[in-house]
């Protein structure tokens, strides 16, 4: 490799924003917050999780007393 022209690559703490799970990894980058991860996407999980967020008609419709 060429001297001075790599970024340092060091020891990267990824943190998951829908489960809270930490882990270590490498990378140029000291921390990275990632939306999912392999603790909690349903492709390892085996299970769906359920939107967090109500849809802008189910609001609308529960204001109003709609079905
Ligand atoms: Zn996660």
């Amino acid at each position: 490799m060429k001297k001075d022209i790599h970024p340092k690559y060091q020891a990267c703490k990824v943190v998951c924003t829908s489960c809270g799970s930490e882990f270590e990894t490498g990378s140029i980058l000291s921390d990275i917050k990632v939306d999912t991860c392999s603790n909690c996407h349903p492709f390892y999980t085996g299970r769906q999780r359920f939107a967090q967020a109500q849809g802008r008609v189910e609001k609308f419709n529960k204001k109003y007393g709609l079905k």
